[in-house]
């Protein structure tokens, strides 16, 4: 007889069966386009043990994650190497997920995983509004004459959604013509004064939300293909995050962990808490109204 414990390798606090969870985590181990540092693939395996070191409570949104429902489905098994057979298994199993009426939670890989993601949501809900959260706009309309790179991503979301639908954050690379293009459509907010222009582009909207860990400080995120100096700290991102409490999410991600860069392993940890604040915010369970009331306060919500 086995007595265990055992320690399982699925995302701390998964449920046991796909049927009975809201939300549906998928590893999606791709990098292929990564034109800096590769390393992606290695995120979504990562990640996972890193997730037993957190608390299920989180102090920041006062909400406790064992009061959302996750599946953790394990990684997708890529022909690596090739791209759009790739892309095609992505966007199949996000149609599966959400035949299933579950939410997706995309762990990358790289950034043009959200692509195939996407394209299968707006067919589900073809109101469907982005946000998004990186260091970079990933808005070129090809790189190096690719139009399915890390780097096009959001420009390829944006011919299915609509600029309007669009909101980006914390953006602070490219090409003068990405913020030339982000000025005309107004998708950038540039400080925590913009919040309502980005609230009006996504409420009473089905939101997905896709983070780019570079979006972080590379002090606190070195593990990341593209680190970017004058990034955001943890506690600046969750009051970002938190701005946008209470929207309609519908799936979301959580790409460019490149964990061999950072050999201290803090980069994985920090992303493991981005997870568990994405799942709380998006599941609803974020309440930013208790952070703003004196300690002791009785809270009502
Ligand atoms: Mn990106
Ligand atoms: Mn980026």
């Amino acid at each position: 007889m086995l007595r265990g414990p055992f320690l399982s390798r699925d995302w701390m606090g998964a449920c046991e069966n796909f049927d009975e969870a809201d939300w549906i985590i998928v590893g999606l181990p791709f990098d292929g386009t990564t034109s800096n540092r590769p390393g992606a693939r290695f995120g979504p395996e990562a990640i996972r043990p890193a997730s037993w070191g957190l608390e299920t409570y989180s102090p920041l949104q006062h909400a406790d994650l064992s009061t959302v429902s996750y599946y953790d489905a394990g990684e997708l098994e890529f022909p690596l190497g090739n791209r759009d057979a790739i892309l095609e298994m992505i966007y199949q199993n996000t149609r599966d997920v959400l035949a299933a009426n579950k939410r997706w939670l995309g762990l990358g890989g790289e950034h043009l995983v959200t692509y195939p993601v996407i394209r299968a949501y707006v067919e589900k809900y073809p109101d469907l509004a982005v946000l998004h959260f990186d260091a970079h706009a990933d808005l070129r309309d090809d790189y190096l004459g690719e139009k399915l790179s890390h780097a096009t991503v959001l420009r390829r979301v944006s011919d299915l959604i609509g600029p309007e639908r669009l909101v980006q954050i914390g953006i602070r690379s490219g090409p003068q013509e990405e913020f030339a293009w982000m000025r005309q459509n107004g998708t950038l907010l540039e400080s925590q004064d913009d919040v309502a222009r980005g609230l009006s582009r996504l409420a009473g909207r089905p939101v997905f939300l896709t983070i780019d860990l570079d979006v972080l400080d590379p002090s606190i995120m070195s593990g990341t293909g593209t680190p970017e100096p004058g990034g955001m700290s943890f506690s600046t991102f969750v009051s970002w995050l938190t701005q946008f409490s209470g929207l309609n999410y519908v799936g979301a991600d959580v790409v460019e962990l490149a964990p061999h860069y950072d050999p201290t392993g803090v980069s994985t940890a920090v992303a493991a808490k981005v997870v568990r604040e994405v799942l709380l915010l998006a599941s609803g369970k974020s309440n930013p109204m208790a952070q703003t009331v004196c300690a002791g306060a009785q809270v009502s919500s």
